[in-house]
């Protein structure tokens, strides 16, 4: 094992290994030591490690243009925008590099919307525990403990209320209150699933109170949940959509779409330097053309019941409290703090898997997994269980 590099400010602790190689669901380290990954780089490489679909999209794109300037349109970027307006029932996109970036860009809209058509209201109630970003913006956004005193002062401008519970998201709206902002499903705090019927009522609620409907699904959207973006499965439209992770599949670019009423932005009023840049387009246009078509859901769909499947013999044998999700993103919930040590034992075993809470872990693979990496992941996750509850 090598040491870390004392050249890289620490941000969170890591384990000493550098990854260097990476193929479909397996990545390697510098020792050559290979693993089955369910992190897939935060459940973003949708396609699994370095995927021919990114390697010709890079490899073409990188030959013509890479950055002509955000101040001219480029082919790439005008065809993801077409592509996701057709995709989501949406209207206009607007192209970013990181989620937090996109999300910031959705504030933005509903703020201007507030200036515009509700006399300047500004306040955008989000969720508790739900998670947004690191911008100063959407951290103050985000509702993870501890952060609200982190870097004062914080943000104004975000009122939250518990997930899942519509009743004290309608008395929390106000005269100020300008937009809605959550997680289909609250990634980061542990898989958290609402009640069914919240995500409707929540709608109704935004359409009734003349509010906007921000859905963050930079991790449940891109066929992640066995739909192209989780509100499919509800039969509602948000008004501002905000795409990221899956998007790229593997490299940075994130992208927000927004119903007509919503598209306010006018010329001077948004902008980054790689914002639509035709490289990272290229390679999102690769990745929705191979991950946005029925046959492909349908194999996420079949991946999701064999993982289900095994998971729930888990759960039987080991006394598990609790397994959650939709499609390829589920967690298992233990009793005790036991999470931390699983995933270390687990890695040590050759198994990559994340926990995201000292009681929870969070399985996040390659969305084309195939059935026999499911029974080898399930099988290393049962022996490092085994390993660190006795
Ligand atoms: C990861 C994530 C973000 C932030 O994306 P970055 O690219 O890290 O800025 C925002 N919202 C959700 C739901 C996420 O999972």
């Amino acid at each position: 094992m090598t040491n870390p590099p004392t050249s890289l400010m620490t941000t969170a602790f890591k384990p000493a290994a550098s990854m260097v190689y990476g193929k479909g669901s397996y990545v390697w380290d510098e020792n050559n030591r290979k693993y089955l990954d369910l992190i897939q780089g935060w459940a973003v490489n949708v396609l699994g490690h370095c995927p021919d679909e990114i390697i010709n999209a890079v490899d073409s794109q990188v030959r013509k243009l890479i950055t002509p300037s955000p101040a001219f349109h480029n082919e790439p970027q005008k065809a993801l925008a077409e592509r996701l307006c057709k995709l989501s029932g949406l209207d206009q996109t607007h192209l970013a590099n990181s989620g937090a970036e996109a999300n910031e860009a959705a504030v933005k809209l509903a703020r201007k919307w507030g200036k515009l058509h509700k006399s300047g209201a500004y306040e955008i109630i989000t969720t508790h525990n739900a998670f947004h970003g690191r911008t100063l913006c959407m951290m103050a956004a985000s509702g993870k403990a501890g952060w609200d005193t982190l870097y004062p002062p914080q943000p104004p401008g975000f009122c939250k209320v518990n997930y899942g519970d519509i009743h004290e998201l309608e008395s929390a709206i106000t005269d100020n209150t300008v937009a809605i902002m959550l997680e289909p499903v609250q990634g980061e705090a542990g898989v958290i699933v609402p009640p069914s019927g919240y995500l409707k009522a929540v709608r109704d609620l935004a359409t009734k109170h003349h509010l906007l409907l921000i859905l963050d699904e930079i991790q449940t959207g891109m066929g992640r949940t066995g739909h192209y973006f989780a509100y499919q499965a509800e039969d509602i439209r948000p008004d501002i959509l905000t795409l990221g992770k899956g998007l790229g599949g593997g490299v940075p670019i994130s992208a927000v779409v927004a119903a007509e009423h919503a598209c306010v932005f006018q010329p001077g009023d948004q902008g980054g330097t790689y914002n639509g840049n035709p490289l990272m387009c290229a390679v999102a246009n690769a990745i929705v053309a191979a991950v946005c078509t029925p046959e492909f859901m349908r194999q996420v769909n079949q991946a999701t019941l064999k993982l289900d499947e095994q998971l729930s013999a888990l759960h039987t044998q080991h006394r598990l409290a609790e397994i959650r999700g939709k499609g390829l993103l589920q967690a298992i919930e233990f009793d005790q703090p036991v999470a931390e040590k699983i995933r270390d034992i687990a890695m040590h075993n050759g198994l990559l898997i994340n926990a995201p809470r000292p009681t929870t872990l969070r399985l996040m693979p390659a969305l084309n997994i195939t059935e026999s990496e499911i029974e080898q992941a399930v099988y290393l996750l049962e022996n490092a269980i085994t390993a660190a509850c006795t």
